[in-house]
């Protein structure tokens, strides 16, 4: 395996240096042992037994046996101690919000969710309400887990909206209409007390299918979120990638068909106008003379409805198409389908497979496996706490240091 390089360079002493890269070891590889480190690092021996002693005596460690003994070859002799992160050292808060909802987690180290509370919300034109919600819901999730506020690591929050990474700000006119300008993670950092950062929620459900779910083996891939709003969350090259600025993604807002509705972007024909879950349901109004919920959209897929399945098939179709120029300029290795539509399954699936058969340049195109995410509407709020834990080893090294 070819050797680590340090996640994010900084001012560290030797020593310091030697700790985070031991602590980055275990962290990314759980279960491994002293001379993997030794391998990955370049440190030697004795210096990785060394902070490895120091890294159990602050209870962040934990020395264990491989899980099954027997895949151990013959003769070899005893098995070496392996080395894995104490799951309760320390934990990490996620917090998604969408347009209709607050989502909030809580992971241990490990990033197995402890505790979790969600509610519908009128997100859009209520940031206050909303983030005073996403802190009530923090507190329940903090009390139902028992965990001290100093093994808080910080908050991640997704938000659906583009947010520029310069400022925090809510770049959001028409999108998220009551946000434009609010800096949500310093409001949730004043409510909870603790470090918090803030993204978009496609990026998040990309970070989160990356890290848990459908992802985890891809280091190329796109997801896309089919909700009340639509966006693309970028991982290139094995790192999330939000553009220069932290606005990469909004597929939401590309126009697939230019004599259509008018977007809340203020453009037309956007592809949230065609492909929000929605969206879709509101094409069959007319048939059923009644207004449509997503829910009853779902329903009459359910019983095999020919027109709501035609409805999500040609969503399908234009969610291809311009999946095929993303695909033709990023060339990925897997397309993850998520958000509330994502649920329909291959009715919505097997007409995106095809639109971007036919739209993309032949070699990507073969090479694409279009999927659906595993983590369903926990995506988001799960990469929302993974954005924190990602940046754990620098921050455990600088407790043990202090
Ligand atoms: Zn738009």
């Amino acid at each position: 395996m070819a050797t680590l390089a340090p996640l994010v360079p900084h001012p560290l002493g030797l020593r310091d240096m030697n700790r985070l890269r031991v602590i980055e070891s275990i962290y990314r590889h759980p279960g491994c042992s002293r001379a993997d480190i030794a391998r990955w690092t370049g440190l030697s021996r004795g210096t990785v037994s060394a902070v490895a002693e120091e890294l159990d005596r602050v209870h962040l460690i934990r020395e264990h046996d491989a899980p099954d003994e027997a895949v151990r070859p013959r003769g070899t002799g005893r098995p070496p101690t392996l080395l894995s992160l104490v799951p309760g050292a320390a934990f990490a808060i996620g917090i998604d919000i969408g347009h209709q909802h607050v989502r909030v987690t809580i992971c241990d180290l490990a990033g197995e969710p402890i505790a979790e509370k969600w509610s519908r919300a009128h997100v859009d034109d209520a940031p206050s309400e909303t983030l005073d919600l996403a802190h009530d819901l923090a507190r329940q999730v903090l009390d139902e887990a028992a965990v001290a506020s100093e093994r808080l690591l910080g908050a991640g929050i997704g938000l659906a909206a583009p947010i520029d990474q310069r400022t925090g700000e809510v770049k959001a006119n028409g999108i998220l209409p009551g946000w434009h300008g609010v800096a949500p993670a310093a409001e949730i950092q004043d409510r909870l007390g603790i470090s918090a950062q803030l993204a978009n929620d496609a990026d998040m459900g990309a970070l989160g299918e990356k890290v848990f779910g459908a992802g985890r083996n891809a280091d190329d891939m796109i997801y896309i979120r089919l909700s009340a709003g639509v966006g693309a969350g970028l991982i290139l090259a094995g790192q999330p990638y939000r553009g220069g600025y932290g606005m990469a993604g909004e597929i939401g807002h590309v126009c697939v068909q230019p004599s259509g509705q008018i977007c809340r972007c203020g453009n037309r024909g956007c592809l949230e106008t065609v492909a929000s879950p929605i969206a879709v349901a509101r094409l069959l109004e007319h048939v059923v003379e009644r207004p449509m919920t997503p829910d009853q959209l779902f329903d009459l897929l359910a019983a095999d409805d020919r027109g709501a399945r035609r409805a999500v098939a040609d969503a399908g179709e234009a969610v291809g198409m311009v999946v095929s120029w993303v695909v033709n300029i990023l060339n990925p290795e897997l397309v993850v389908i998520g958000g509330d539509l994502a649920a329909a399954g291959d009715v919505l699936l097997d007409p995106i497979r095809a639109s971007i058969q036919r739209h993309s340049v032949p070699g990507a195109a073969a090479d694409v496996h279009v999927t659906a995410g595993v983590l369903g509407d926990r995506a988001e709020v799960l990469g929302a706490a993974a954005l924190i834990l990602a940046q754990s080893p620098l921050a455990l090294a600088e407790r043990v240091r202090s």
